[in-house]
């Protein structure tokens, strides 16, 4: 506000940004107004590709436990998640929520919704499917509906999911997951030695 005006959505907003309405600079729903979601609409294309893909790397993830474990979760922590957040953030749009749900929702990320809503859309869904908030962008839940459709397990999306615990932002959701199955993996192996 240096030259005495508010700052209208961010550096170059575009005349539908004009509303008049003071909006922070860098934090406009705008300022995706030029992003073309192409990649993330290929990734919802091809779901049922990245569903496969995904279980061998969580498989192979998986099989590389003792080393994570070896080395120290909490020090292969910042590399995995700077790894995860460009590979995410190119295919996905990811924001690192660090409770990654792309395998029940169609592989359209949810954190992409303005409203950041996890288990469906709100009223607002335009006629063309697009967001309410963001018109040029069309409703990730529409998208993740489209995509779980191709997907063997695309039923998933029914899942109710747990609101967003905020203290695991820009965590890796690759290494908790692959963490949980393998101590799941230790407490079935132990009831069956007590069982023999
Ligand atoms: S659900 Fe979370 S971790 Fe998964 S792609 Fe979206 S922001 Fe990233």
């Amino acid at each position: 506000m240096a030259d005495g005006k508010l700052q209208v959505g961010n550096a170059a907003p575009r005349a539908k940004a004009a509303t008049g309405d003071y909006m922070p600079a860098d934090v406009s729903p705008n300022r995706r107004v030029q992003r073309r979601y192409s990649i993330r609409l290929w990734s919802v294309r091809h779901a049922r590709l990245l569903e496969w893909f995904y279980a061998r790397f969580a498989k192979a993830f998986l099989l590389l436990h003792p080393l994570w474990k070896a080395l120290g979760y909490q020090r292969v922590e910042a590399p995995v998640t700077f790894v995860e957040k460009h590979v995410k953030g190119l295919l996905f749009d990811c924001r690192m929520c660090g409770q990654c749900v792309l395998s029940s929702t169609g592989m359209s990320c949810p954190m992409n919704c303005p409203k950041q809503l996890r288990n469906g859309p709100c009223g607002g869904v335009r006629a063309n499917g697009n967001c309410e908030v963001e018109p040029d962008m069309p409703c990730v839940w529409m998208k993740a509906w489209e995509g779980s459709r191709s997907m063997m397990a695309g039923d998933a999306i029914m899942a109710v999911q747990k609101p967003v615990n905020q203290s695991l932002r820009e965590t890796s959701s690759w290494l908790r997951v692959t963490a949980q199955a393998a101590s799941e993996a230790d407490a079935d192996r132990a009831t069956k030695s007590q069982g023999t």
